[in-house]
């Protein structure tokens, strides 16, 4: 099987002047997880590396330049699955660890459940060999000025971060197939701008935010997390592509599907274990990227699909 990866980086109200960081941190996440392929590596391990470099990059609301609580605190949450005995691992009410995405994949690995929560999730972290870092190094300024626009007028929940201004910061993901044809799904995110304190939303919710099953596919979703959880987009999608949809017209018909039923946005990526690619959002703009056929296929804005080599370093 040819392998292959599609990350995205959040979607929302994007304001302009954040575009372009959005644009060149998704190629470089989704080189990071195709380099992973290519040496014949895991998708499991793909999946990370791509939310890794995400979770990294301030550009993302994930890892450092997360969104903050109403409190001025990152928490942050992440899941991963694996396709092929569907396993999962998942954290949520992280506040001092840089990548929620390896943690949640040693819960998948190493632990006897599937979700962990706060400080039994530190815990678990720390016995694991995790190091952490001070909370406040993982907040940026545009995550403060966020809240601080929010508390300001922000209405909870419209956008991924609360405002137009200072969004375009966004939750990632990824899913991926490796050369023994197995799939796998990794999202991370800080939820949204001005959530209350203990919060949880659609990202480490398996169904909500990922899932992935070797026998059809699997989607990572981002967008209106409360929206999301209540319509199970990653299984809704993972089960239209059961009963025949291709990945393009399953996504497309779920997000919308929510978005007409919930009246919030949300978007999703997703592949069918052929390799088949479903990119959709319903709001204004969602960052997305893969590798394929050695290109790197990418776009942020409606309709917009440009295309580099992959060997080409434009990023
Ligand atoms: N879905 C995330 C949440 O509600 C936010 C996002 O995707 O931007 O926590």
């Amino acid at each position: 099987m040819q392998p292959i990866i599609i990350v995205h980086g959040g979607a929302g109200d994007i304001p302009t002047s954040r575009v372009q960081g959005k644009l060149d941190g998704i190629r470089v996440a989704v080189r990071a997880g195709y380099e992973v392929l290519k040496k014949g590596g895991t998708s499991l391990d793909a999946v990370e590396a791509a939310v890794v470099a995400m979770e990294k990059d301030e550009n993302f609301n994930a890892g450092y330049g997360s969104v903050l609580n109403l409190r001025g605190e990152v928490e942050m949450e992440a899941s991963i699955m694996s396709g092929t005995k569907l396993d999962v691992g998942a954290v949520t009410l992280i506040k001092d660890f840089l990548h929620p995405i390896s943690i949640a994949h040693k819960v998948l690995t190493d632990s006897p459940h599937s979700l962990l929560g706060g400080e039994g999730a530190k815990l678990f972290a720390l016995e694991k060999g995790f190091k952490t870092v001070p909370p406040e190094s993982l907040i940026s300024e545009n995550a403060k000025n966020a809240l601080d626009k929010f508390l300001k007028h922000g209405e909870f929940g419209r956008t991924e971060i609360g405002t137009k201004d200072e969004g375009g910061v966004g939750t990632v993901g990824a899913v991926a197939i490796d050369a023994n044809g197995h799939v796998a799904v990794a999202t991370s995110t800080g939820g949204m701008s001005g959530k209350a304190v203990g919060r949880i939303g659609d990202t480490p919710q398996i169904g909500s935010g990922t899932y992935a099953d070797d026998n059809i596919g699997g989607v990572s979703t981002t967008g209106h997390g409360e929206s999301i959880l209540k319509y199970c987009v990653a299984h809704a999608i993972v089960k239209l592509m059961e009963n025949g949809l291709d990945a393009c017209t399953a996504t497309t018909n779920a997000i919308n599907g929510m978005t007409s039923r919930l009246n919030n946005t949300a978007g999703a990526i997703s592949l069918s274990n052929k390799g088949d690619v479903g990119v959709h959002f319903s709001s204004n703009r969602m960052a997305w990227a893969y590798v394929k056929n050695n290109k790197v296929i990418y776009g942020i804005d409606q309709g917009q699909v440009l295309e580099e080599s992959y060997d080409e370093k434009k990023n």
